[in-house]
């Protein structure tokens, strides 16, 4: 007897649990790829499973429904594996133990992979039912959508011939996903015009440090107005290089992923000595000024300069007209919401984010993600970061590029999900879009006129040892899914 037995559906949560009983993090597929594979043997389900450990599963229409488009059902098959400090169960080599408590399905010490297991599991009930009334079925179930979306990446989307899609990875019940960013990320490099130098004898070195700011996603928390510690440190110094001519950069380093936004940065800097009382002073003032400027924002936020040594001290420093290439260009990059949406009330529809920057013998290199549910708008933003970086003598070049997933004013697919969902609960869904990457940006590029919608069960806690799946929202998906199904 497992531990799900006696839950309802059965067989959704007969499939979930045989998914947990098999380590599957991400970066780790194989096992559950080829045990869902082997699932799907025993039901006698068409199938092809590709290099990458994708597969997509085929179920013929129904009775009844011969000639009806085919629908996708999509979920991946990958999850995040956390652990609580003392569990000392070894993730990559066992599987979960399932806890049944206060309506809640949890895994002992570690995360539930809740997402986005139970899409897997509701998709082979599915496939496995023989009563169901449905038009033709692509299943698609993919690997690694924690780690990049590298599965779909990887997907032969022209295996695919439907062009209607339920994503099953959403996690708020009643919430349907319509919209989603693409992304892609910026590095840049700017060289030195002249070699670096040591710093003048009769200078002070001196650490910026510019910190205690909240930082967060750069996606989901690009609209709450916080600082990004690179783009303040940056106007910080300029308008030092402005005031003190004798200002040389040493070093401006600040952040460790483009996707956060960057909460503490810091610059060394050479100064002649006789402009260290006015520069303390100066930093004092700005000091203040931002405490005022992101009191209700960022209300730790604090820049301070200390003396590292009285004289140079074998530093090396750039030139003057490096350090202030290297400041403006900061200074110009763009950060925070570049447009909202017309179509989703509150949705950033377009952002970017620098969120790392360092220096080194050879110059400046930073790093941007922008994003953008419009594909025109990313490129114009990739764009006005690459432009800004020539003109400052630098280069660029782009990685990671995913799709948006444009809303779509007219989907009868919604429609449909959105009537039964009224039907069963009595209440209007919420429709909703969101500023970070999903697995359908990357199938509405492949599949031109795709008509998508994301749903979940009720889920809390995500990618943490937190993470408990609610029961009783499970089986009102999976009868949501079976009703839309009848009615497409
Ligand atoms: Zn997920």
């Amino acid at each position: 007897m497992g531990v799900l037995s006696g839950l309802e559906p059965a067989k959704v949560f007969e499939y979930f649990e045989k998914i947990c009983s098999v380590p599957h993090g991400s970066g780790n597929t194989a096992r559950i790829s080829s045990l869902v594979c082997e699932m799907l043997n025993d039901m006698g389900v068409k199938h092809v499973q590709d290099a990458s450990g994708n597969i997509i599963a085929f179920k013929p229409a129904s009775s009844g429904y011969e000639g009806h488009e085919p629908v996708i059902l999509q979920g991946h098959m990958d999850m995040v594996c956390a652990k609580d400090e003392g569990c000392t169960k070894d993730m990559s080599t066992e599987g979960l133990d399932l806890t049944v408590s206060d309506r809640y399905i949890r895994a002992k010490g570690t995360s539930l992979g809740g997402d986005d297991g139970i899409a897997v599991a509701m998709i082979l009930a599915l496939l496995s039912d023989d009563s169901l009334m449905s038009p033709p079925i692509e299943a698609v179930f993919t690997v690694d959508e924690e780690i990049g979306m590298d599965g779909a990446r990887a997907l032969d989307m022209s295996l695919l011939s439907g062009r209607r899609m339920i994503n099953l990875d959403s996690e708020e019940e009643g919430v349907f996903t319509v919209s989603c960013a693409g992304g892609v990320r910026v590095d840049g490099a700017v060289p030195v015009l002249s070699p670096l130098d040591e710093a003048d004898d009769g200078n002070a070195i001196y650490r910026v440090s510019l910190f205690g700011l909240k930082g967060g996603h750069s996606g989901c928390e690009i609209d709450k107005g916080r600082g990004n510690a690179i783009k303040l440190l940056a106007r910080v110094m300029y308008w030092a290089t402005k005031k003190y001519g004798s200002l040389r950069l040493s070093e401006f380093t600040g952040g460790k992923f483009d996707n956060v936004i960057c909460d503490s940065c810091e610059a060394v800097i050479s100064l002649k000595t006789e402009d260290t009382a006015d520069f303390e002073s100066f930093i004092a003032h700005s000091d203040q000024t931002l405490k005022r400027e992101f009191e209700s924002t960022d209300p730790g936020i604090k820049v301070k300069a200390r003396k590292i040594c009285e004289e140079k001290n074998g530093r090396t420093v750039f030139s003057a007209a490096d350090t202030l290439n290297f400041v403006r260009l900061l200074c110009v990059l763009p950060f925070g919401v570049r447009a909202m949406s017309r179509d989703v009330e509150g949705l950033v529809q377009t952002s970017s984010n620098i969120g790392m920057v360092a220096t080194d013998g050879e110059g400046l290199h930073f790093t941007c993600s922008v994003r953008s549910s419009y594909e025109s708008q990313k490129e114009a933003l990739a764009g006005i970061i690459e432009a800004a970086c020539e003109q400052a003598g630098g280069h660029t070049s782009r990685r990671g590029d995913y799709p948006g997933w444009e809303f779509l004013k007219e989907s009868p697919l919604r429609d449909v999900l959105c009537k039964v969902y009224k039907e069963k609960t009595g209440k209007e869904p919420v429709i909703t879009a969101i500023h970070a990457g999903l697995e359908c940006g990357l199938f509405a590029g492949a599949l031109k006129g795709l008509d998508c919608v994301s749903i979940g069960p009720e889920m809390h806690g995500i990618h943490s040892p937190e993470e408990r799946l609610g029961i009783e929202s499970v089986g009102r998906l999976y009868d949501l899914v079976r009703t839309t199904l009848k009615n497409l």
